[in-house]
């Protein structure tokens, strides 16, 4: 485990105990690409991990917390709000374990395909594209 790559594990210490508990926050740049151009990921992320030697194989579950401004499909706002993901995957036990897939993968899958501000978000006019949840326009 080094600074720079915190997700990827060493196999000998596994082998030793047989699990292996991970709980660190990691920068978030690595995983800003999964989000697209309509959500950012806006804080350090929180990483848990279990992983569990189970024969050739190891278990790798836990949850991925962090916080993300998803933009409104309607308003085109970007509230910030916490996510919560969860990771459950199988490595083949050579090597080394890099989880940083995984949790981008986790982060990709949380993400909601059409994200609302709020449910009865008004969106924006058409016309003068005025945000209606700030106030009425004089458009129809
Ligand atoms: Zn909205
Ligand atoms: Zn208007």
């Amino acid at each position: 485990m080094s600074a720079e790559q915190p997700l990827r594990f060493e196999l000998n210490a596994l082998r030793e105990t047989g699990t292996l508990h991970f709980a660190g926050t990691v920068e978030p740049e690595p995983y800003k690409e999964v989000m697209g151009p309509a959500a950012e990921l806006v804080s350090p992320i929180d990483v848990k991990l279990d992983l569990t030697m189970r024969g050739d194989e190891v278990d790798c579950v836990g949850d991925v917390n962090g916080k993300w401004a998803l933009e409104c499909c309607r308003c085109l706002e970007r509230p910030e709000q916490p996510f919560s993901a969860k990771v459950d995957a199988t490595f083949p036990a050579a090597g080394f374990i890099d989880a940083r897939e995984e949790v981008r993968q986790a982060i990709a899958l949380a993400m909601p395909y059409r994200f609302f501000c709020k449910p009865d978000c008004k969106g924006l006019c058409l016309t003068c594209k005025k945000n209606l949840n700030l106030g009425e326009c004089n458009h129809a």
